[in-house]
């Protein structure tokens, strides 16, 4: 990959909470002059197949990929599983049974939210869901902005679907070990997805580092819509210190809110560390 050419490993299509078809999200990518492209689709990997033919039909290096939901210490935590075979059966087992608890979890948000004044919650989050079986907060956002109730989807979350609000449904998801073994399972490596997000505190984050180190856990994300400029520069330490290889992307999932487009990284990586899309290179 030559330094120009552009790389994008985190993204999502209609397949889970993106507004994009999978082709429609290649066909961006392209445009925007990415070379190697990742889609990451909320634990599934029903629109890798699409999306791959689109890729190859444009010259686009495609990376499998697929972000799976864990918790770890009361937190949610997201892993991007790169490289994957999405055909494998550990993989395909481990990510029907993180699916299996999102449609009773999406009744209960429902139930909050209508609860708390909103009418049609159900129905209309529905209306934004392509695939039945992945429904995700940001359906329910969408709907409460399209609907008129809020003005971004950041303002819904901020006072009523994050943790600890009126429409937060806990939920229990994968543990560390098992994300990591299904995605090793698949022939994929193992990614810490955003971690400016979670509210950890240093003795967790070291718990999870070392965990996820132990486990084989290959690289996480500095370069991500997720991060400021101070954040990318912490995280590119923590990847020295722990001896990860880095990866990028611009956790992408519609033009019209997301704050990075695909393949446009707001900053560069740091030279010296390893990027984890070498060996697709
Ligand atoms: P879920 O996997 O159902 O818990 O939904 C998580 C998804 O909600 C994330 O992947 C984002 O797409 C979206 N999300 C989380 N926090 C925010 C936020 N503050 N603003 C907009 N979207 C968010
Ligand atoms: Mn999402
Ligand atoms: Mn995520
Ligand atoms: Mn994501």
């Amino acid at each position: 990959m030559r330094k120009a050419q552009r790389v994008d490993l985190h993204s999502h299509s209609t397949a889970s909470d993106g507004v994009l078809t999978p082709p429609e999200l290649v066909k961006r990518a392209a445009q925007n002059r990415v070379a190697l492209f990742a889609l990451t689709d909320h634990d599934t990997v029903a629109g890798l197949t699409e999306a791959r033919e689109a890729a190859r039909q444009l010259g686009v290096l495609f990376v499998a990929g697929v972000e799976i939901s864990v918790s770890f210490a009361g937190e949610t935590i997201h892993l991007v599983g790169l490289g994957i075979d999405e055909t494998d059966p550990v993989l395909t087992a481990g990510l029907e049974q993180v699916r299996r608890g999102r449609t009773e979890r999406a009744r209960k948000m429902a139930e909050a939210l209508e609860a708390c004044g909103f009418a049609g919650v159900w129905e209309g989050a529905l209306r934004f869901v392509r695939h039945p079986d992945l429904i995700s907060r940001a359906h329910f956002a969408r709907y409460l902005v399209h609907a008129g109730h809020f003005p971004s989807m950041h303002a819904v979350f901020t006072h009523y679907l994050a943790k600890g609000k009126p429409g937060y449904v806990d939920h229990h998801w994968a543990t560390l070990g098992e994300a990591v073994s299904w995605i090793h399972a698949a022939g994929g490596v193992a990614v810490v997805a955003h971690p400016g997000r979670y509210r950890l505190n240093e003795r967790e984050w070291g718990a999870l580092l070392t965990e996820f180190v132990d486990l084989g856990g290959e690289a996480i994300e500095v370069v991500t819509s997720a991060h400021d400029h101070n954040a990318t520069t912490h995280w590119a330490q923590i990847c020295r210190r722990y001896g990860l290889a880095a990866s990028q992307g611009s956790d992408f999932h519609a033009p019209d809110e997301s704050p990075w487009d695909l393949g446009a990284m707001g900053y560069p990586l740091p030279d010296d560390l390893v990027p984890v899309w070498q060996r697709w290179q």
